[in-house]
């Protein structure tokens, strides 16, 4: 059973930062999702002694160790040797793979070389074909773990781990991690895991709440069974999740909701406007962004100071008594450019963004999000965002599409 694993990149240009080591970061968060741990990860350069020295603490601490690279044509790609040296095992040249490197590159001058240095393979290994180059990959079964070897240009290496090493993995362990992401929109980062504290302690499934400018997402990891996609202690904590919290909870598979609302729009034959104070045409910027966003969106105007507010519809008497950042506000605006536009939803956003600004009853970071649909109902929403000026303008395009997600009545889990 493979639990643990080690890493060790081969290479000078990776060892002195040229290159930076992409391929283990990528390869570390692939094994986490099949249920093996990364226990160390090594660079090494083009060096026997420094490769040597690495497999020998790696192979103490780990059940598989995966090499990257080093096993190109030219004089400095040891690493075939080194292996071969330190399971005491010799190498020979594999038929097949000298006769596709012919196949494929005898018009290159230097092609025999190739044949030569990357048709070597370790006694015993299985060759695993690299779709994507010339160099296979070599996967070793010594004492109780295992080595694979594969070669270091990103685009081959992905080739191999998708192709190869993945599926033998799934074979080797039976568990594989299962990861459920859900978002939350409303809410920012400490209020969700005051929420949600019992589930942060709690190991079946393992939560962890990561923030980004107007979002939260929410990741239930547990093991599960290779091949299938969710596990009971994932749903039963997402449901318990979705019972606390007092804001919609979305699971959107990794879609974007601007995408998803056009093309709902879309197929309703809707059309949006929007008046923006503290998005200044982040709104409409996210909604235009969508190919095809002209069927469902009408227009929009940045009114950012009073004068321009009420030139486009909202009344001075709403201005001068509840202020240009009040629910009162964000209503009229939204009303006022349905209408204008002759749209069918008027969306409108007006806040503090900061750092100077806010008043008593509404410091900076306070914002109000309005909706008004062709009924002429409205549908608000205030929050205070902890954030710098940048976040709170987000956070704020994130409310307006919860807004309309709720008025369109769209599912929250998306498949
Ligand atoms: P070849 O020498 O035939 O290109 P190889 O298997 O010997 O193949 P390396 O020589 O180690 O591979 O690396 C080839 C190129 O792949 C490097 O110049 C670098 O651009 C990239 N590369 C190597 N290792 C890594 C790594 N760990 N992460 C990201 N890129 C890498
Ligand atoms: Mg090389």
């Amino acid at each position: 059973m493979i639990r643990t694993a080690g890493i060790i990149a081969v290479g000078d240009e990776v060892l002195i930062g040229e290159v930076v080591n992409t391929n283990g970061a990528y390869l570390a968060s692939r094994l986490k999702i099949l249920g093996v741990s990364t226990v160390i990860q090594t660079i090494v350069g083009d060096s026997r002694s420094a490769i040597l020295d690495a497999l020998d603490h790696a192979s103490k601490l780990c059940d598989l160790i995966v090499t990257i690279g080093g096993l190109g044509p030219t004089q400095d790609d040891v690493t075939v040797e080194v292996i071969s040296e330190f399971v005491g095992r010799s190498v020979h040249q594999d038929p097949d793979v000298a006769r596709d490197i012919e196949e494929r590159h005898s018009r290159n001058p230097g092609w025999q070389n190739s044949v030569a240095k990357q048709a070597q393979i370790v006694e015993g290994a299985h060759v695993w074909h690299n779709p994507a180059g010339t160099a296979p990959g070599q996967m070793i079964s010594w004492k109780q773990g295992y080595f694979v070897l594969l070669p270091g240009p990103p685009r081959e290496f992905r080739a191999l781990v998708e192709s190869r090493l993945e599926p033998w993995l799934m074979g080797q362990t039976s568990t594989t991690l299962i990861r459920d992401t859900y978002t939350i929109f409303n809410m920012g980062e400490s209020t969700v895991a005051h929420y949600l504290a019992p589930l942060l302690s709690g190991e079946h499934p393992k939560t962890g709440i990561y923030a980004s400018p107007g979002r939260v997402d929410i990741r239930f990891e547990d093991h599960g069974k290779p091949g299938t996609s969710d596990t009971v202690a994932n749903r039963r904590a997402a449901a318990w999740a979705r019972g606390q919290l007092p804001v919609p909870m979305y699971r959107l598979q990794g879609k974007d909701r601007a995408l998803y609302l056009v093309g709902i729009l879309k197929e309703r034959n809707l059309k949006v406007a929007a008046m923006e104070s503290l998005t200044g045409g982040l709104l409409m910027d996210r909604l235009i962004a969508v190919p095809g966003a002209s069927s469902c969106v009408a227009g929009g105007i940045v009114a950012y100071t009073d004068t321009i507010k009420e030139r486009f519809g909202v009344s001075g008497k709403t201005l001068s008594t509840f202020g240009a950042v009040s629910q009162e506000t964000a209503e009229e605006m939204a009303l006022a450019i349905g209408l204008k536009m002759n749209a069918d939803i008027g969306l409108a956003t007006t806040g503090y963004a900061g750092p100077d600004g806010g008043d008593p009853s509404n410091p900076v970071g306070t914002y109000y999000v309005c909706l008004a649909g062709s009924n002429g109902k409205t549908i608000a929403i205030r929050r205070e965002v902890h954030s710098d000026r940048q976040g709170v303008r987000q956070a704020a395009v994130e409310t307006a599409l919860s807004l309309l997600w709720q008025y369109l009545d769209l599912p929250l889990e998306l498949h």
